[in-house]
């Protein structure tokens, strides 16, 4: 195999495991970035290295079992800068979902992973709830069930994530937006055009965009969803997740610390030209939710921050929008000449993505 010229654009995770994924094979790698690396999406995640607990729900077994064996490879990848959390659901009187229900969902997540569980699912008593988390509400409370699952530790795992590629050799030219590509190998910046044997488009949010704009066909779009969280003071000993009241949506709190925690996170629809931000009304909504089931109710004097990032969710381009059962919750690689273009992704699956991307090339 002879070695390539290649350039990827867009600096998340992605992009940065693609570049480590060719790199490592030989190729000569630019990553290419218009800010600098994990300054968008990448940053704004849950955390979480999953499987989607809340995807059994909706029937997409197949992606969750993958994507709890992607998780595996992230613990043996990275084992210091990830930890294995429990994650309780506790059932109030009147919850959509039982915590019988909750445990079976719970025990087939565990199934799903097979060898690669990080630990048992339970089911619990009201009492065992108020045991762990003595701030809970307890009126109405009628016990729950748990799961374990992987959390990252971000910032040592983003340092993680950026050595390699500099270890690879990839060279990260940061603050250079690509304006246009092209199918035979060569893009644009605002001052000149290169040229390389393959390019991938790994723009995250933006990819769709970045061809639309170079007037390149795809089968694919994306659709935006913006989803917000708040960091707030609040001391936990394991992770939650709450069942929004009145909806099917679940929200997670995850301690971060002995004193904080991250609250999130929200689902709008969004427009890639407006800023990505949390809105108050996101903020209102998340900080409700959480009050809900807590003995004594935080102030917005306990949010510590609060961000938001753009999941990019694929669609083939003929499908109707809005028509979530035909799209795809992970990612899709189309391959048009020597441009290749990633939509969507997961955190989680992205080192996956970067090995199949890479032995594409
Ligand atoms: C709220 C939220 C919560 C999430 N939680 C989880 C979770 O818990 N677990 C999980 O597995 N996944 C989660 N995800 C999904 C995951 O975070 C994203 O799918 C993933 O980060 C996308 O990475 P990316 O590299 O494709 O995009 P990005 O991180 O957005 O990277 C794209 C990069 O391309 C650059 N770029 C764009 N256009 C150009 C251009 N023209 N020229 C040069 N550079 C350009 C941008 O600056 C950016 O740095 C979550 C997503 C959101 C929004």
């Amino acid at each position: 195999m002879s070695a390539k010229r290649i350039a990827v654009v867009g600096a998340g995770v992605n992009g940065v495991s693609i570049a480590t994924a060719c790199a490592s094979l030989g190729h000569h790698v630019q990553l290419f970035d218009e800010s600098a690396p994990f300054d968008q999406t990448s940053s704004a995640s849950s955390r979480m290295l999953h499987g989607g607990i809340r995807y059994i729900e909706q029937g997409h077994i197949g992606l969750v079992r993958e994507a709890l064996i992607e998780r595996d490879g992230w613990l043996r990848f990275a084992p210091d800068a990830t930890r294995v959390e429990r994650f309780y659901f506790p059932v109030y009187q009147g919850a959509k979902r039982g915590r019988w229900l909750l445990f079976a969902g719970t025990l087939i997540y565990q199934w799903l992973a097979g060898r690669f569980s990080v630990g048992p699912s339970q089911l619990h008593s009201s009492e065992d709830l108020k045991r762990v988390f003595p701030n809970l509400a307890p009126q109405g409370l009628r016990g729950g069930a748990s799961y374990c699952d992987v959390v990252m530790e971000y910032e040592p795992l983003i340092q993680c994530l950026i050595d390699e590629p500099s270890k690879q050799a990839v060279r990260i030219v940061e603050n250079t937006r690509i304006e246009r590509l092209y199918t035979d190998g060569r893009i644009d910046t605002a001052d000149q055009t290169l040229e390389f044997d393959r390019v991938i488009n790994a723009a995250g949010p933006w990819a769709a965009k970045l061809l639309e704009d170079s007037r390149i066909e795809s089968d694919f779009t994306i659709d935006h969803v913006r989803g917000s969280h708040l960091i707030v003071n609040l001391s936990l000993k394991n992770a939650l997740v709450l069942q929004a009241p009145g909806e099917r949506r679940i929200v997670f709190v995850i301690p971060l610390d002995r004193e904080r925690a991250l609250l999130g996170t929200t689902e709008h629809t969004h427009d890639l030209a407006n800023p990505i931000v949390c809105t108050d009304a996101e903020s209102e909504y998340l900080l409700s939710i959480l009050n809900q089931h807590l003995s004594e109710p935080l102030s917005t004097s306990h949010i510590v921050s609060s961000f938001a990032g753009v999941r990019p969710i694929v669609r083939p381009r003929d499908a109707v929008i809005g028509d979530m059962s035909s799209a795809s919750r992970d990612s899709e690689i189309e391959v048009s000449d020597r441009l290749i273009s990633i939509f969507g992704g997961k955190w989680t699956s992205a080192r996956h993505l970067g090995e199949k991307v890479a032995s594409l090339v």
